[in-house]
């Protein structure tokens, strides 16, 4: 495709390919089997940097350009997608609350840590009732003195069962609504009052673990509340914004890899399958295109939350319908467990769902449209 990648971006794409060939690939199926991260392996993405791409220098972390942080995914999600949830949602929306939303003094207690590996971070906003609506969330938090109290449970929390800091979201005023009503707190692992819940067995995407969280008098300093008060549903929203180029990122490098597999398999039937890889290779394009215009975009501070959505639906609809059409390719060969194909199916299906799902992506585009 012609759009022109400076040498850094491909030395940068390049020595991200080689990890992930050399290193990541060889554990792509265990981790799935598994359900397991190995430490070995955070290791050497903390080595790397990738836990601090998208982190500025001042505190810690690469600070490179949305684009260098999309191609880094791209070619991560080419062998497994539980590696690009857990780094996105360090470097996404784990950390980005604390980066647009945190004063001075917590950006430089929390994010450089974050920035090395050494701590793993997760955002909880979901809970029992309140997923795609998320301004119907329940949890509480009241001001007691120099603290907040929080009562709630949160669930679908990626990072959970591992992370240090948690962004959490809670009604602060239910009389103001969400725009108002609710605040975003940094929760440390090991408050009071706060409890990891049930680990969930995830379809697909193992390996990247999400629990529920428990928040019992759950008692933060004030000092740790982010962004200002009842300005948390607007700061959740412009994590979420950011986000959605990391969705789009591993939709994409999902999508390529089951073009290259599919092409393949075509090559050695004597070319069967030819309108599949036809359509899926023109879908891969457009997704490429939509993907690093926006990310090239929002690097010149242009603000595009609707590319954004139509950039992680057309990536992410594109990977699912590359699996599904894989399947049809491969035949029984991709019914079986530990087949690439196979465990692609399970984890592109949960992409379509999490971080805005494609029918709410599709709200976001059509008001941007109907209200412009
Ligand atoms: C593996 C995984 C990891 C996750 N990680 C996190 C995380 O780290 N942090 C976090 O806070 N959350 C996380 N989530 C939660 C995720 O963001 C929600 O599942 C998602 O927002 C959808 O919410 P829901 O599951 O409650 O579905 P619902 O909101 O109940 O939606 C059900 C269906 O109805 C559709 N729908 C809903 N409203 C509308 C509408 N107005 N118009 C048309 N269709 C509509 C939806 O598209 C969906 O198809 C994760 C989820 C999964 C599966």
């Amino acid at each position: 495709m012609d759009f022109s990648f400076s040498d850094d971006l491909l030395r940068w794409r390049d020595h991200v390919r080689h990890f992930v060939r050399t290193e990541v690939e060889p554990l792509a199926t265990t981790l799935d089997r598994d359900d397991e991260f190995p430490a070995s392996l955070h290791a050497r993405l903390a080595e790397l940097g990738l836990y601090g791409m998208a982190i500025p220098k001042d505190y810690g972390g690469l600070g490179l350009p949305l684009l260098h942080e999309a191609v880094a995914i791209e070619e991560l999600s080419r062998t497994n997608l539980c590696v690009r949830s857990r780094i996105t949602t360090n470097i996404g929306i784990g950390a980005m609350g604390i980066l647009y939303g945190g004063s001075e003094e917590q950006r430089r207690c929390y994010l450089p840590p974050l920035a090395r590996g050494e701590r793993l971070s997760a955002f909880a906003l979901t809970e029992p009732n309140a997923g795609s609506d998320a301004a119907r969330i329940e949890t509480r938090a009241v001001r007691r003195g120099e603290a907040f109290v929080l009562n709630g449970r949160k669930i679908f929390v990626t990072n959970g069962p591992h992370a240090d800091y948690f962004t959490v979201f809670a009604v602060t005023d239910p009389a103001k609504g969400a725009h108002g009503g609710i605040s975003a707190f940094l929760v440390e692992r090991g408050t009071p009052g706060f409890t990891i819940g049930k680990r969930h067995e995830l379809m697909g995407l193992r390996g990247s673990a999400a629990c529920e969280l428990v928040l019992a008098d759950c008692t933060v300093p004030a000092a740790n509340l982010l962004g200002e008060l009842g300005q948390g549903f607007r700061l959740a929203m412009r994590t979420l914004d950011k986000g959605r180029i990391g969705m789009a990122a591993g939709g994409l490098g999902a999508a390529q890899r089951l073009l290259e597999r599919m092409a393949a398999e075509a090559r050695a039937r004597r070319g069967d399958g030819q309108h599949l890889l036809a359509d899926c290779a023109i879908e891969c394009e457009a997704a490429r295109l939509l993907l690093y215009t926006t990310a090239a975009r929002m690097d010149r501070g242009e603000r595009c939350s609707t590319e954004a959505s139509m950039a992680k639906l057309l990536a992410t609809e594109t990977a699912w319908r590359a699996a599904d059409r894989a399947i049809q390719l491969f035949e029984r060969g991709a019914c079986l467990h530990e087949n690439i194909v196979e465990r692609y199916y399970r984890d592109v299906r949960i992409m379509r769902i999490y971080d805005g799902s494609s029918e709410i992506q599709r709200l976001i585009i059509a008001r941007a449209l109907l209200f412009a």
